[in-house]
C-alpha cells in the first residue's frame, strides 16, 4: 500500500494493483482517509464524533463563542491516559524520549534535519527565554515536570542542574516506562515519575525552583486552575515555564474565532484529547491575576515549522506504517490528525507559544 499526503489534511492510500484486481468490481483502488472520515470511490463515512453541548466552564474568552466542550472532564482524563498509554511506545520507537516539538533556527541551520538536536534546542531555548540561571549557587535544585511524557525533559533538567525532579503524567504506562529509562541511566536518585493530575498536584506549596510544563497545557480543561497550581507549587523566586499549543490572539474587537477556525480546532481536540483552546494573551492575563512577576510570552510558531512534516514523513515510512497499523485506533487517528495541525499552523490559527513568569520572593 502507498500513502500520499494530499495537502488538504487528508491522505490518499492506494491499494496494490493485485489487491484491487482480485476484488472484481470495487469502487476504486484509492482510499481517501482524513481525521474526520474515510472515502472509497463514492462510499463515504465519518468517524464517530464527540460533540456535545457542554460549555467550557472556565475559559475567559470562549464562553460566549460557539465553543463546545468536546468531552466531560472525566472522559477527557481517561482519554488522555489511554491515548498516551497506547501511543507512547510508537513515539519512543520512532522519535525517542522527547515527546515535544523541536526548535529550529532560521533557514539552513544544522538542526533542520537533526530533530533530536532540535528537541534539545527547544528545552535550552525555553530555559534561556525564562532566564533560568546556570550558576551553581543559583541554578534550580528542585524541579517539577508537569505533564512529563516518559520523562525526557525531567532527566535532561536533572542532569543539567543536578536537580531533584518530580515528574507527573496521567498515563500509568508513561510513568512506568519513564522510571525504567531513568533507572537504566542511573538517575533514580534524582528523578521520579508518578501518575498525578496537574490540576491537583500532590506537592506542598512553594516546593519547586523551576516549574516546567512542556506541551501539556493544551490538555488542561481548566486553564485558571492549571496556572494556579503551577504558581502554588513554585517556590518564592521560582520560575514557571509553559510551552504550549494556543490559538491565535484575537484582533482588536474580536472575541471569538471564526466558525471555520473553530471547526478545525474541534477536529484536533477530538483526535488529541484536548479541551477548548486559549490564546497566549489569555495565559498572560491568567498569570497576571496570580500576581506573578516578569510575565512574558513569545510566538515560536515559525521556529517549529519543520517539525510536523518530519513527523508525518516518519509515520509514512515503512516502519512507521507497520507500527501504526498495530497500535490501535486512537494512535492511528492521532497520526491522521497531524495533517490538521499542519493546516492550523499554515493558516495562522495555531500558535506555538512560550509563556514564562516568576513567583515573587
Ligand atoms: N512534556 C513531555 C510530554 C508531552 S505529551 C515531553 O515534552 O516529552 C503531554 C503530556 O501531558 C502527557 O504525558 C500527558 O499524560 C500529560 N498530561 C495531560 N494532561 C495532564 C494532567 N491533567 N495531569 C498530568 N499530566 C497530564
Amino acid at each position: 500500500m502507498e500513502a500520499k499526503y494530499n495537502g488538504d489534511s487528508s491522505w490518499l492510500l492506494s491499494l496494490p494493483a493485485s489487491v484491487s484486481k482480485s476484488r472484481g468490481s470495487v469502487p476504486g483502488n484509492f482510499f481517501q482517509v482524513s481525521a474526520t472520515g474515510m472515502a472509497w470511490g463514492d462510499l463515504r463515512f465519518s468517524w464517530p464524533s464527540f460533540s456535545s453541548s457542554r460549555r467550557l466552564s472556565s475559559s475567559s474568552s470562549s464562553s460566549s463563542c460557539n465553543v463546545a466542550q468536546r468531552r466531560s472532564v472525566p472522559e477527557l482524563y481517561e482519554g488522555i491516559a489511554k491515548f498516551y498509554d497506547n501511543s507512547s511506545a510508537v513515539w519512543e520507537d520512532m522519535w525517542g524520549e522527547h515527546m515535544h516539538h523541536g526548535y529550529y533556527d532560521s533557514e539552513g541551520s544544522s538542526s533542520q534535519n537533526d530533530h533530536l538536536l532540535a528537541q534539545i534546542a527547544m528545552i535550552e531555548n525555553s530555559l534561556a527565554f525564562a532566564q533560568v540561571p546556570d550558576s551553581k549557587e543559583e541554578r534550580p535544585a528542585h524541579v517539577v515536570d508537569v505533564g512529563c511524557g516518559i520523562g525526557g525533559s525531567a532527566r535532561y533538567l536533572a542532569q543539567k542542574y543536578e536537580a531533584k525532579v518530580s515528574a507527573i503524567t496521567l498515563s500509568p504506562v508513561q510513568a512506568a516506562r519513564g522510571n525504567v529509562i531513568t533507572a537504566s541511566q542511573g538517575l533514580s536518585n534524582l528523578v521520579t515519575l508518578q501518575v498525578a493530575n496537574a490540576l491537583k498536584q500532590p506537592f506542598e506549596d512553594g516546593t519547586f525552583d523551576l516549574v516546567w510544563s512542556m506541551e501539556s497545557g493544551e490538555h488542561m480543561p481548566d486553564k485558571q486552575q492549571f496556572v494556579g497550581e503551577l504558581a502554588r507549587v513554585a517556590a518564592p523566586g521560582g520560575r514557571i515555564i509553559i510551552v504550549t499549543w494556543c490559538h491565535r490572539n484575537f484582533e482588536l474587537g474580536e472575541t471569538c474565532l471564526k466558525p471555520k477556525e473553530q471547526e478545525l480546532l474541534d477536529k484536533i481536540c477530538d483526535a488529541y484529547y484536548l479541551p477548548a483552546w486559549c490564546s497566549p494573551l489569555d495565559y498572560v492575563e491568567l498569570l497576571k491575576t496570580l500576581k506573578l512577576e516578569d510575565i512574558k510570552y513569545a510566538d515560536w510558531s515559525k521556529n517549529v515549522t519543520p517539525f510536523w512534516p518530519a513527523v508525518v514523513a516518519s509515520a509514512l515510512s515503512f516502519r512507521g506504517l507497520i507500527k501504526l497499523a498495530t497500535s490501535g485506533w486512537t494512535t492511528i487517528r492521532g497520526a491522521l490528525a497531524m495533517a490538521l495541525m499542519v493546516q492550523g499552523y499554515q493558516v495562522g490559527l495555531i500558535k506555538f507559544a512560550i509563556i514564562t513568569a516568576r513567583k515573587p520572593l
